[in-house]
């Protein structure tokens, strides 16, 4: 089996491991609903993308997910 040939310290072991953690990533408030969501990305709750609507977020809900979801995009504005 390998063998290291020379001992690492634990501060070497330390700094080369601080580079190690997760950032948190970036939000951007939607234009459109006030969301928060990730930057050059479609909104997932209203649908929109620079003030044009792109994706239809109601298509496929029952007429009460619809009220829930119409409800969801008045509230952030
Ligand atoms: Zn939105």
């Amino acid at each position: 089996m390998a063998l290291p040939a020379r001992h690492h310290t634990r501060s070497r072991v330390n700094k080369r491991r601080s580079h190690t953690a997760l950032e948190l990533f970036n939000l951007v408030k939607c234009s459109h609903c006030g969301e928060m969501i990730p930057p050059h990305q479609v909104c997932p709750v209203c649908g929109y993308y620079k003030e044009k609507e792109t994706i239809d977020v109601f298509k496929g809900l029952t007429k009460k997910e619809r009220k829930n979801k119409q409800k969801e995009i008045e509230k952030g504005k």
